[in-house]
């Protein structure tokens, strides 16, 4: 994992990633910043785990490794986390070699209090749901789902960034610790955000859509995760003696389930309750942004990811499909989603909210039931009806109109610059968070500042 093999003279020989070793001198600057951090730990636990990985550090002992990721698994308290070090090999073809890779994140508080009031009422969300009776869990528990804020990001992670992180990678700890597992929150947001606003009036029908998405639509994206994540994958039951999904549903097991937590989520976005709760100050308006966007994305937006001619094939966008296009066909008749031709242009139009939640109250009953029951003849009629094929004028017509928004396959993301603010005692006050001039001045200034390894190591 922390070594390069290497042959002098006929021997092999290992160079091992430390202090004093291959990399040694960045090594230190690492343990440096480290016994800092260390000092200024949130608690016990957090403080322990640094402790150890500045040991591996010093000595490039695979068992203090183990011995630090039992550590930092279990460090589950505290708003700041982070990983650091040789971690993933996917760099390596054989497989063996970690690359360096280092996050600094904080608790998206904001979200942290939206998934708290959800998780705490979910009793009430299970009782209220659209479900036959015999599906409802009568103890239910949220799941819990963890949102950071990336503060910076080094090595392998920058400037090309994940947008999760689970760890660790070791099988035995997770089956005899666990794992950790967040959500880069601000991260998600750029690369849904990046590109200009300009795709969105391409696909909108009207004035009002456009401001309802860009005045609730990160909110009601927001909220929809949240629910998706801590009462979605929570509720439901399945009959007595059924077998798990994977069994039942092979498959269609993973898009079903999506679909599921996806439709929990659209039920209670457009509903008082949300407001009840505190979570938005105008249910109708956050609920019609998000049928809004779910309805845009599920007929029509997401299908700039595929080549024309290609079937749907990946499962969130299997169940964004069939989820838009089952409550687009069963309301064609009370024309509860027009489709609209303009200039030879085609827009969805919503025209009746209370329907369409009707709507998707019904399918999310008929998702629980399959999964109850493990129905496998109904998903995939389901899902092969609605979440395969696609409509090829409409795709052509999409891939079209979306040609004029030119974006990079890929993005990078330049770091934020933190600046401490100091007192007169020299105590930091506040954190500035301020922004580089651009991606080469940050990478330009990285090489002034913090090059620590020669040009051949
Ligand atoms: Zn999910």
């Amino acid at each position: 994992l922390n070594s390069k093999l290497v042959k002098e003279n006929g021997e092999l020989k290992e160079l091992v990633y430390k202090s004093g070793g291959l990399y040694g001198s960045a090594i230190d600057e690492i343990i440096k910043w480290l016994e800092l951090a260390q000092d200024v730990a949130e608690n016990k636990a957090q403080g322990d785990a640094i402790g150890l990985l500045i040991e591996y550090y010093k000595t490039g002992d695979l068992q203090t490794w183990d011995d630090y990721n039992v550590a930092w698994t279990a460090a589950t308290e505290g708003n700041v986390d982070y990983i650091n070090s040789f971690i993933e090999v996917y760099n390596d073809p054989l497989g063996y070699r970690g690359s360096y890779e280092t996050i600094v994140q904080v608790n998206d508080f904001d979200m942290s209090q939206k998934m708290k009031v959800l998780s705490d009422n979910a009793q009430w969300f299970e009782d209220n749901a659209p479900l036959m009776d015999a599906h409802k869990k009568k103890n239910v528990v949220g799941v819990t789902y963890k949102v950071v804020n990336v503060a910076g990001e080094a090595g392998d992670a920058s400037p090309s960034t994940p947008i999760g992180v689970n760890l660790p990678n070791a099988n035995w700890i997770r089956a005899a610790v666990g794992s950790k597992s967040v959500s880069l929150g601000n991260i998600i947001e750029a690369y849904n955000n990046a590109g200009s606003s300009d795709r969105l009036k391409e696909f909108v029908n009207d004035e009002e859509e456009l401001q309802l998405e860009e005045q609730y639509g990160q909110l009601a994206d927001k909220l929809h995760t949240a629910l998706h994540e801590v009462i979605g994958h929570a509720s439901g039951q399945l009959n007595p003696g059924v077998g798990e999904t994977k069994e039942t549903l092979k498959n269609y097991a993973s898009t079903l389930e999506e679909g599921r937590a996806d439709l929990v989520g659209l039920y209670y976005l457009y509903n008082p309750k949300l407001q009840e709760l505190g979570l938005v100050d105008d249910w109708k308006a956050v609920g019609k942004a998000a049928y809004d966007g779910y309805i845009r994305n599920g007929l029509m937006t997401q299908l700039i990811r595929l080549n024309l001619g290609d079937d749907v094939e990946e499962a969130h966008m299997r169940n964004r499909q069939w989820v838009s296009a089952w409550v687009y066909e069963k309301g064609k008749a009370d024309n509860v989603i027009e489709k609209i031709t303009r200039d030879g242009k085609t827009y969805f139009n919503i025209n009746d909210y209370d329907k369409l939640h009707e709507l998707f109250g019904q399918l999310l009953k008929e998702t629980q039931r399959i999964k109850s029951e493990g129905d496998y003849k109904a998903v995939e009629t389901l899902v092969e009806t609605y979440g395969v094929k696609v409509d090829q004028d409409l795709h052509a017509e999409v891939l079209e109109r979306n040609k004029q928004f030119t974006s990079a396959p890929y993005s990078g993301f330049v770091n934020p610059v933190l600046v401490p603010e100091m007192d007169a005692n020299g105590e930091i006050t506040a954190i500035k968070v301020t922004q580089p001039e651009s991606f080469p001045g940050q990478m330009l200034d990285y090489s002034k500042h913090y090059s620590f390894l020669p040009e051949v190591n």
